[in-house]
C-alpha cells in the first residue's frame, strides 16, 4: 500500500487512533484532489503525499504530519474549514488554515517581500509548525521545478533561496536548508551553478583521497587512546554553500579546505574536547581555523567544534560533536517535536519547546511583532543576523538583485547587465544620490543612470565586491587601457 511508505517514515510509535488519523487523511486528500493534476500530469495527490512525507522525515509529530496532507485542501479543494474541523479537530485545523493564510507568496517589489517575511513571522509566532509545513510544501515544489514555466522557475528559485532556505538556516534545520538551497541554485543562478559544478567535479577525488587517509589515521588514533563510541561519517559540502565561499575567495577552490568535512561523533562534550586535542596532536591545525561551537554556539543553536589541518595527505575540516548535537545541526528547532517520553500535548504557543531549548530570538520576534508597526522597520531588524551574507536589493521596478554583503552600485548594474555596467555615470539609493563606491543595504531600491561618455575605470575595481564586475572591469580596462598606452606612446 502506497501509505505505508509514510507510515515507515515516522520513527515514534503511534497510538491505533493517531493511525487511523493519518489515514483518515490520506484519505480525504485524496478524494479532495482526485480530478486534479499538476503541472507535471501527475495526480495532484502526489504533492500533497510528498509534503505529509516530508514532515514525517522531518521527524514532526502527527498532527503536522497531517497537516502537511491536507495543506492544500482549503485553498484548491471544495473541502471546508467545518468538514476539516469535525474530521481532525481544531488543531489541524488551524495548521491548514495556517498554510493557507501563507498563500503564495511573489518575491517581487520591495513591500510585497516585507509583506511575505512578515508573514512568514507572524505564522512562526503563532505555530512554528505552520512554517515547517510550508518548507515542506516548498521542498517538494523546488525538487518538481522543472515542470514550471522557465520565468516562473527562476522567480521561484531565487525566492526559495532568499526567504525558505534562509529560515530553514535560521531555525537550525541544516538538512532541509541544504535540500532546499541545492534544489533551486541551477534554476536561480544557471551560470553560478556550473561553475561550481565544474569546481567541485575537479576537486573531488582529491578530496575524497585526503578524507580517507586522515579517516584511516585518526580511527587507529581514537582507538589507541580508548575514546569509546565514537563514529566517522563526512560530509559533503552542498553546492550553494559551496559557491557562497567561493564568492569570498574570488573563486579560488583550493582555498577551500571544507569541500569534503570530516565528521566524529562522541557521547560527550568532554570526549569532543579530547578528540580535538587528539586531533591536534597528530596534525598541526592552522591558526585562526578552531572554532569552538560548544562554547560558543551559532545563533541557530548550532554547536560542534572545528578545525582545519594539514595532513601529510592534504588539509582537510574535521568537525567533531555529539550525537545529540549532530541530531540537533541535521533538524534544528525540527527536533523539538520528535517523540518524546513525555509527548508534547499543547502546541508550540502554549509552550511546546523545552524549556532548555528556548529559542531566544523567537520570543524577540514575537515581541518585535508587537511593538514595530513599519513593515521597513520590521524587516530592518529581522535582515540583520536572517541574512548574514548576502543582502537583496530591488530595481526601480521592484526586481530582486541577490548580492554579496558589502556590494556597491557598481555590483549592482554589472549584476543587471555588463552594459549597463560599462555606461554606469550615477546612482540614487532609495531616491538619493550617492556616490558610486556606496554599501548597499539590504531592501535598497537602486536606480542606476547611465551615460554614453562613461567608461570604467581603475578606481572602479576599489567599488566593486563581485567577481563577475571585477571580471569585466578589468576585461574593459586592460583592453583599452592598452589602446590609450599606445596613442601616449604615439605622442
Ligand atoms: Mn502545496
Amino acid at each position: 500500500m502506497e501509505i505505508d511508505s509514510l507510515f515507515a517514515l515516522i520513527k515514534y510509535p503511534l497510538t491505533a487512533e493517531e493511525h487511523q488519523l493519518i489515514q483518515r487523511a490520506y484519505d480525504f486528500a485524496k478524494s479532495k484532489h482526485e480530478r486534479q493534476k499538476r503541472n507535471s500530469g501527475e495526480p495532484y495527490f502526489v504533492h500533497v503525499f510528498a509534503v505529509g512525507k516530508n514532515c514525517a522525515e522531518l521527524g514532526m509529530d502527527v498532527e503536522t504530519i497531517i497537516g502537511g496532507l491536507l495543506h492544500d485542501t482549503l485553498e484548491d479543494t471544495d473541502a471546508t474549514e467545518e468538514e476539516i474541523r469535525e474530521l481532525f479537530g481544531e488543531n489541524i485545523l488551524f495548521l491548514v488554515k495556517g498554510v493557507t493564510k501563507l498563500g503564495k507568496l511573489k518575491y517581487r517589489g520591495q513591500e510585497r517581500h516585507v509583506e511575505s517575511m512578515r508573514k512568514f513571522f507572524v505564522a512562526m509566532a503563532e505555530d512554528l509548525r505552520v512554517l515547517i509545513i510550508k518548507l515542506a510544501d516548498r521542498l517538494h515544489n523546488i525538487q518538481t521545478l522543472e515542470h514550471v514555466r522557465p520565468d516562473k522557475q527562476v522567480r521561484i528559485a531565487v525566492e526559495t533561496i532568499a526567504v525558505h532556505a534562509a529560515l530553514a538556516g535560521r531555525l537550525g534545520m541544516g538538512k532541509l536548508k541544504g535540500l532546499l538551497e541545492d534544489g533551486a541554485f541551477p534554476f536561480a543562478y544557471p551560470k553560478e551553478y556550473a561553475q561550481t559544478k565544474v569546481l567541485f567535479d575537479h576537486r573531488m577525488p582529491e578530496a575524497q583521497k585526503t578524507l580517507q587517509a586522515a579517516e584511516a589515521t585518526l580511527e587507529k588514533t581514537l582507538v589507541d587512546f580508548s575514546i569509546k563510541n565514537h563514529s566517522m561519517d563526512s560530509r559533503v559540502k552542498h553546492l550553494f554553500s559551496l559557491h557562497r565561499k567561493l564568492l569570498k575567495y574570488q573563486m579560488d577552490i583550493e582555498r577551500v579546505y571544507d569541500i569534503v568535512a570530516l565528521r566524529v561523533q562522541v557521547d560527550t562534550v568532554a570526549d569532543c574536547y579530547q578528540v580535538l586535542g587528539l586531533v591536534h596532536m597528530v596534525w598541526k591545525p592552522i591558526p585562526g581555523r578552531i572554532k569552538d561551537y560548544i562554547a560558543l554556539p551559532k545563533p541557530n543553536g548550532y554547536q560542534s567544534l572545528h578545525t582545519t589541518v594539514v595532513t601529510e595527505h592534504g588539509i582537510i575540516e574535521i568537525q567533531i560533536r555529539t550525537y545529540a548535537m549532530n541530531q540537533e545541526a541535521d533538524m534544528g528547532v525540527a527536533s523539538h517535536f520528535l517523540y518524546k517520553e513525555n509527548k508534547f500535548t499543547e502546541g508550540y504557543n502554549s509552550g511546546a519547546v523545552p524549556a532548555n531549548k528556548k529559542l531566544d530570538w523567537l520570543d524577540e520576534l514575537r515581541e518585535l511583532q508587537g511593538v514595530v508597526s513599519k513593515p521597513s522597520r520590521f524587516l530592518e531588524q529581522l535582515n540583520h543576523d536572517l541574512f548574514k551574507n548576502r543582502i537583496f536589493v530591488f530595481t526601480p521596478k521592484g526586481d530582486v538583485i541577490d548580492l554579496p554583503e558589502d556590494a556597491s552600485p557598481i555590483d549592482f548594474s554589472y549584476a543587471i547587465h555588463s552594459r549597463i555596467g560599462e555606461t554606469t555615470s550615477s546612482a540614487r539609493i532609495n531616491g538619493k544620490m550617492v556616490p558610486l563606491g556606496a554599501k548597499l543595504q539590504n531592501g535598497d531600491i537602486v536606480e542606476i543612470i547611465t551615460s554614453k561618455n562613461s567608461k570604467p575605470s581603475n578606481k572602479w575595481l576599489d567599488y566593486a565586491k563581485t567577481t563577475m564586475a571585477r571580471r569585466k572591469i578589468r576585461a574593459y580596462v586592460t583592453e583599452h587601457g592598452g589602446l590609450l598606452q599606445k596613442f601616449l606612446v604615439k605622442e
